[in-house]
């Protein structure tokens, strides 16, 4: 394939992206951008495989790398479920991280091309902040990993003057820099680099393990964007425009998203930047006391759950992680159409942050075909509670936490919750008095005007189902 063509089909794939971002911005267009996502990604991997750089032997080595990583993709697509998708997507960012780094040093010992005077430079300062930016990518999403999958905990790691370390950190790193850019050979050369990497991984895994439970969808949609930002950097060492696209595409977007759910969240965004973040206004999350039970609760029977939502008028179901844990989601929608049969009003309030993933109950919603129409983001609904007759909350606990709106010592405090408290009853169906990820207790639960259905979601929703055909 000629260069031009390769570029033709580059700058396809290109436009391909942004239209498949595009429609991943709505439920009901999302199946058609990862459409045009896969065909652009094809279309770039064809045109990077056959295109002028790769020769005979490079397509043998690429093939076999396909073989590997596409075996392993799918493994991974087959047996990971939906709740354990952000430790997948947190694993994946690392190995970007990852190459990014591979791919500096590689073309820092490469000597196949020979680069002079400005072109020199500019060469090198992109490895240098190729590899800066691939270490934090790596050593924070592993540590993101390990935090989603409960390998380490929640509980954010403040180390006395903190934000002095990462001063100290980046000056370090800026001298060594220099020092890289000033190196009379190879070897100084990579002792500078070596060094920076170093600090590097250290700031990720500082920054990352500095970061409380409750707020780890921001830090992994932050990760994200570094994560394209790396792959941007890793473009630029390698001369390659379509990576440096993609990375800039998936840098922006992610930073996008990152600013949306810290508003979202009520955090502040170059807090999150410079690590630390969800550990400033409030006190850490306490297993101790904090998650204590702190009150009587009024437990309910899965038949007077079924009475009181025949009896409504209007009912908001507010789902959250406990649905996707229990796979309760078909018979949620079995419910919906068994009540809205019934005359009865039904609505879904969906929390930014709801579950263990951006967008993780609307695709849950989607897969059992509930309709979109009555599916209402958090500012859409938030007023309307005061007019239901009933809010059912389906395994969800810290978005529903009054304490993040009344008490400022809470450790969710300010966090935007919905207000399912407002309604004239709330029912909130979970296993135990347990708190939830943030690992505070929930005052929702002792309200007056709220009952509490202890079970497995799946379980005690398929009695609620029966009762309200029977
Ligand atoms: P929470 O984690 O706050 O609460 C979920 C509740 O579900 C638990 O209290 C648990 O109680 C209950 N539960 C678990 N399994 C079942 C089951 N089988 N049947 C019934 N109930 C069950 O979830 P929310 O959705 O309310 O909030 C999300 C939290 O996760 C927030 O703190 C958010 O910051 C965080 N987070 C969100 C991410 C995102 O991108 N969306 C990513 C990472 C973290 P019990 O054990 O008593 O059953």
């Amino acid at each position: 394939m000629s260069q031009s063509l390769a570029t033709v089909a580059y700058l396809g794939a290109a436009i391909l992206f942004i239209l498949s971002l595009g429609g991943l911005s709505n439920p009901e267009t999302s199946r058609r951008g990862n459409l045009f996502g896969m065909i652009g990604m094809a279309l770039a991997v064809l045109a990077t495989v056959f295109g002028p750089r790769v020769d005979a032997a490079g397509i043998a080595w690429i093939i076999a790398a396909l073989v590997v990583g596409g075996g392993i993709g799918l493994y991974a697509a087959r047996v990971v479920k939906m709740t354990q998708m952000p430790e997948l997507v947190a694993l994946m960012h690392s190995l970007v991280g990852l190459a990014a780094c591979l791919v500096g040093f590689a073309s820092y010992v490469d000597t196949s091309v020979q680069f002079q005077g400005a072109e020199k430079i500019i060469h090198e300062v992109e490895i240098y902040i190729g590899i800066l930016i691939g270490a934090v990518t790596f050593s924070g999403s592993l540590i993101a990993f390990g935090k989603l999958n409960g390998k380490i905990g929640g509980k954010p790691l403040l180390l006395p003057a903190r934000h002095w370390l990462n001063l100290v950190a980046l000056l370090v790193v800026i001298w060594f820099g220099r020092e890289f850019l000033n190196a009379h050979d190879a070897g100084a050369g990579m002792t500078a680099l070596i060094v920076m990497t170093a600090i590097a991984l250290l700031f990720g895994v500082h920054m990352v393990m500095a970061i409380g439970g409750a707020d780890m969808p921001v830090v992994v949609s932050m990760l994200n964007s570094y994560s394209g930002w790396a792959a941007a950097a890793t473009g630029f060492m390698l001369s390659n425009d379509l990576l440096i696209v993609t990375g800039a595409l998936v840098g922006s977007s992610g930073a996008i998203l990152s600013y949306i759910m810290c508003n979202a969240m009520n955090r502040n965004f170059i807090s999150v930047i410079a690590g630390g973040f969800g550990s400033g206004g409030g006190t850490p999350a306490k297993k101790g006391d904090a998650a204590e039970p702190q009150g009587e609760v009024v437990p309910v029977s899965a038949a007077e759950t079924a009475e009181m939502l025949k009896d409504a008028k209007s009912v908001i179901i507010v789902p959250g992680y406990g649905m996707a844990v229990a796979q309760a989601q078909h018979t949620v929608c079995e419910i919906t159409k068994t009540l809205r049969e019934k005359g009865v009003d039904v609505r879904f309030a969906i929390h930014p942050v709801a579950g263990r993933m951006p967008g993780h109950m609307n695709v849950l919603l989607a897969e059992a075909k509930v309709p979109y129409d009555i599916v209402m983001e958090m500012d859409e609904i938030n007023e309307d509670f005061p007019e239901a007759d009933v809010a059912m909350v389906i395994g969800a606990n810290d978005i529903v936490n009054p304490s993040a709106a009344e008490d400022p010592e809470s450790p969710i405090a300010g966090m935007p919750v919905l207000e399912v408290w407002k309604a004239r009853n709330s029912i909130v169906m979970k296993r135990s008095m347990a708190s939830g990820y943030a690992g505070v207790d929930n005052p929702l639960f002792y309200k007056e005007n709220n009952r509490m259905l202890f079970g497995d979601a799946k379980k005690m929703l398929d009695e609620v189902l029966g009762a309200l055909k029977g």
